[in-house]
């Protein structure tokens, strides 16, 4: 019989020998769990990183939340796929928190455990008609496009003129692009078969982007600004009307640049005549509309208009001035941020909808990291900081060389079994893990499937993507 690694491993600790390398698992394999597990990496010699994702798929937003149409974002993922292939590090797809185990079982296993959850639900939008069929969350309609296997089923009905995008962030204006490109523009896109075929066949005309502030307020990187108005079958309007003669007011040097390139960007726009080429022939527009907060969604069932009520500024707030308006749409998407998914013995903060932390530190060794600690701000890259942040929080904890016996973070390192538990426990609840070689025969099946042009065909259901691994002939996939 062969010995258990696990009593192996414990009798080592009981008899005083030198600890096991740190146990860590990292909860999310998005962009700040990989982060983490790679400034760990670096930081310890000695550990075993276990990256746990729900999914059967790795890269969290970087697969199902940013753009397909902007691939040069999603370059990132060969690096973390360079971290998964460490041989410290393993990947545990398709293990759900709080379906196969829970953070207290996961605490129990690992001297040291980082939640990189980010998240994954809407901020609800509290206006009367918020639940009319027709009217949708970014969190689910970016996943429905991206090909989001919890989304794969939403089936947005996109026989409508008109569409209405709630939110002046880079999603709102991502949401709004996706819709308007047309096919050829999408083609090196990865977007998905089903959400293709829906938005090419709509009869989208009129796409309109809501702030319920100012252009000087909005949150859209002037690079994703711009790009509105350079599209190929779609004009960028705006009414010169609701555009400040310069940007005034305090507010940080950073978010004053940004505010005056994207009010350059706007006015240009605006400037720009009926007839001429960036706008004349044009068969669809997004129209920038400011100063103007979301009042109710209207219809019978479902959604048939959009009522808005114009705002003034005050104190920077926006405040209802008492004028109303309507824009008849068949397609509400609010844009206007997450929140998290409840987890199992995880106390929240209402003020960020994240995990409730100190700078990282949710309790004795257990760590946040990434949107589900600072909440949702900041671009991919950002999530590096915060990557590092925790590694250094756990090199603190457990400092390289810490002698054993002790119980908790600061005593001593890598006195837990780690791995070995984690997959025992899985394996008694009949779990189907799936490891990063996995993935790379799921992502070699994506590629070989591709249109011409497009770096994947994206497959979108879970049974899809686990049936991949059930072949054994390397057949290009077909299922969409
Ligand atoms: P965001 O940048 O925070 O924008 C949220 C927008 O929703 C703001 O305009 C906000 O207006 C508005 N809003 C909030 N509550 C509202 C309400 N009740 N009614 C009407 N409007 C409301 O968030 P995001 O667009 O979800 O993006 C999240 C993060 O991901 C951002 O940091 C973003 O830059 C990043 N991201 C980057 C890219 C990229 O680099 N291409 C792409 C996608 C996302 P107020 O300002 O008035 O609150």
């Amino acid at each position: 019989m062969s010995a258990d690694p696990i009593a192996l491993r414990a009798a080592g600790q009981a008899i005083g020998q030198a600890a096991g390398p740190l146990a860590v698992a990292i909860v999310g394999a998005g962009p700040s769990g990989f982060y983490a597990a790679a400034a760990l990496l670096k930081a310890f010699d000695r550990v075993e990183i276990d990256i746990i994702e729900a999914l059967p798929t790795p890269f969290g937003l970087i697969r199902g939340g940013v753009a397909p149409d902007h691939q040069s974002t999603k370059r990132v993922a060969r690096a973390f796929a360079r971290t998964a292939r460490d041989p410290r590090v393993h990947f545990h797809g398709n293990v759900e928190l709080d379906r196969d185990l829970s953070v207290a079982e996961l605490c129990e296993a690992y001297d040291a455990v980082a939640l990189a959850v980010g998240m994954a639900r809407d901020r609800d939008m509290e206006i009367p008609g918020a639940r009319l069929a027709g009217v949708f969350g970014a969190a689910a309609f970016v996943g429905w496009y991206n090909g989001h296997p919890d989304f794969r089923d939403l089936d947005p009905d996109l026989d409508t003129a008109a569409a209405c995008v709630i939110g002046n962030g880079n999603v709102a204006i991502d949401v709004a692009r996706v819709l308007v490109k047309t096919a050829e523009e999408m083609a090196g896109s990865d977007l998905a078969d089903h959400a293709a075929w829906a938005i090419q066949a709509a009869p989208l005309r009129d796409v309109y982007l809501i702030g319920r502030r100012g252009p000087v307020q909005a949150k859209f990187t002037n690079k994703e600004l711009t790009e509105m108005g350079a599209l190929a079958d779609c004009a960028a309007v705006v009414d010169p009307a609701l555009l400040p003669g310069e940007v005034s007011g305090p507010m940080p040097e950073r978010d004053r640049r940004l505010a005056e390139k994207n009010l350059a960007t706007l006015k240009g726009f605006a400037a720009r005549a009926p007839d001429a080429a960036p706008v004349a022939g044009k068969a669809k527009r997004v129209h920038f509309l400011f100063n103007a907060k979301p009042d109710a969604v209207l219809g019978e069932g479902r959604c048939a208009a959009l009522r808005l009520e114009r705002t003034r500024l005050e104190d920077g707030r926006a405040v209802g001035t008492g004028e109303f308006f309507e824009i008849p749409c068949g397609l509400v998407v609010s844009a206007i941020g997450y929140r998290m998914a409840p987890i199992e013995g995880v106390a929240l903060d209402s003020a960020t909808g994240g995990i409730a932390n100190r700078d990282g530190r949710v309790d004795p060794g257990l760590y946040v990291v990434g949107w589900a600690g600072r909440g949702p701000s900041g671009v991919i890259g950002t999530n590096k900081a915060d990557g590092d942040r925790v590694a250094e929080l756990i090199q603190a904890d457990f400092p390289q060389g810490g002698g054993p016996g002790g119980s908790g973070p600061g005593a001593s390192r890598g006195t837990k079994p780690g791995r070995d538990a984690l997959v025992r426990l899985l394996a008694e609840r009949g779990v189907r893990r799936v490891g990063f070689a996995d993935w790379e025969r799921i992502d070699a099946a994506e590629v070989a499937a591709a249109p011409p042009g497009a770096p994947r065909r994206k497959l979108t259901r879970i049974a899809d993507l686990l049936a991949v691994l059930d072949r054994d002939d390397g057949a290009p996939v077909t299922g969409v």
